[in-house]
């Protein structure tokens, strides 16, 4: 008799999207004339670059010609695209990589997910709260987080972020093991300076705990004090995994590549109190489990290394940063508390009133026609929250706030 991980059935459901298609679906019967405009999703909107384009054009030619084809390549990426990472994104910031230190991957979802199989099921996790809710559903499916009551898991330590602590989270009363920081964050668009990193990074190494540093934001820093990567902070190096994308940069989102990168000085323990370097074992992990990324999206993402590229992922970035002002400053002109957006493409507000998320998104929907997300779905201390993102295209980015000024009855 085959049984099933009863750990699935502890998960609370695809809840959010669902209840969000729901009412939505409810609204279009009774209004099927309205111009809905969606700010809800993380997903981008601009097309591939130019630049990444003809890296993919030119990969498939090579793919069509027998003396250039390629099959399988190695799991860990290929050296081409790795020595591109390290040359600008890495060696600038004055932090050495080895090749063998990154590993490319089809996507930051994959890797922030599966990372956790490579620590022990005993482990105690800490999560910020509101979060990106892949780390926490990992750990729930791999039973390390204990049952759900009253809105949290059990074992999991929750970091609360809101306004009083202006969305930094606090270290942990208790001892932690495995910790997920986010920065710049989904959902709140907060970022943490260098001093505020160290202080985790100081208690990593203190308490032998390891950060699973998700950086997948990075490019949407403009501040200049910000650190883009944790390895810019003196001895992250023996304590913080850090997981990077081309999907939010680049507009690989439907494409997939991303890399993560696992230093070899970075140990963790075994029961007999053995150092153990977790590259060799995430190495393990992918090359058993994973077959590498298409020589063909590889290319793709090399081409955004080139000088060309670059400037063309600076356009994107800041093509969405113009959407990220101009909703925040909309907001805020009607008086609404509004969070994030400076360096990030995350827009967090407070729901006016004391209205509760789902109160708030049935407003906004029914009063301006424009979907976001409740901040309920990102943990506990998402309520009272609501999320928009500066991923749509300038015009409904543009009359989705002109739409907020006049319609919305405040
Ligand atoms: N990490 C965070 C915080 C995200 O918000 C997302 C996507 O929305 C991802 C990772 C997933 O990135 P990828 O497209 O590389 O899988």
């Amino acid at each position: 008799m085959a049984l099933i991980n009863e750990n699935y059935l502890k998960l609370p459901g695809s809840y959010l999207f669902a209840e969000i298609a729901k009412r939505v679906n409810n609204f279009k019967a009774q209004f099927p004339d309205a111009n809905i405009i969606r700010l809800g999703i993380g997903d981008v909107t601009k097309p591939l670059p130019p630049a990444v384009i003809d890296g993919l054009h030119q990969a498939v030619d090579e793919m069509a010609d027998e003396k250039t084809f390629r099959g399988y390549g190695p799991e860990q990426g290929y050296a081409f695209l790795i020595e591109k990472i390290i040359a600008t994104d890495y060696r600038p910031r004055g932090i050495e990589l080895d090749i063998d230190e990154i590993f490319i991957s089809d996507g930051s979802k994959s890797d922030v997910g599966n990372i956790q199989e490579i620590f022990g099921i005993n482990n105690t996790v800490a999560i910020t709260d509101p979060v990106y809710p892949v780390y926490l559903d990992t750990n729930v499916m791999a039973g390390r987080t204990g049952q759900y009551v009253n809105g949290k898991f059990e074992n999991v330590v929750y970091l609360p972020c809101n306004a009083e602590n202006m969305f930094r989270p606090k270290l942990p009363k208790q001892k932690v093991d495995l910790i997920y920081l986010c920065v710049p964050n989904n959902p709140t668009g907060t970022t943490l300076s260098k001093s505020e990193l160290k202080v985790w990074v100081d208690y990593a190494r203190e308490n032998r705990a390891v950060i699973l540093y998700d950086a997948a934001y990075e490019a949407y820093i403009q501040e200049s004090d910000i650190p883009h990567s944790i390895y810019e902070i003196e001895g992250a190096k023996e304590v913080a995994i850090e997981f990077r994308s081309f999907s939010k940069n680049a507009g690989f989102t439907g494409t997939r590549c991303a890399f993560t990168v696992v230093p070899k000085s970075l140990m963790a323990m075994t029961q007999t109190g053995d150092a153990y370097p977790l590259n060799k074992l995430w190495n393990r992990r992918q090359t058993t489990k994973f077959n590498g990324v298409p020589y063909i999206i590889q290319k793709g993402a090399e081409a955004v290394y080139s000088p060309t590229g670059q400037q063309q992922i600076k356009e994107l970035v800041a093509y969405y940063m113009t959407n990220a002002g101009i909703i925040t400053e909309g907001l805020k002109s009607i008086g609404l508390q509004v969070y994030g957006g400076t360096n990030a493409p995350y827009i967090w507000l407070k729901a006016p009133n004391n209205m509760d998320s789902w109160e708030f998104f049935d407003k906004l929907l029914n009063e301006t026609h424009i979907v976001g997300t409740p901040g309920t779905g990102f943990g506990p201390s998402g309520a009272g929250y609501f999320r928009l993102t500066a991923f749509g295209n300038r015009e409904n980015t543009e009359a989705a706030i002109q739409r907020i000024k006049t319609q919305l009855k405040l």
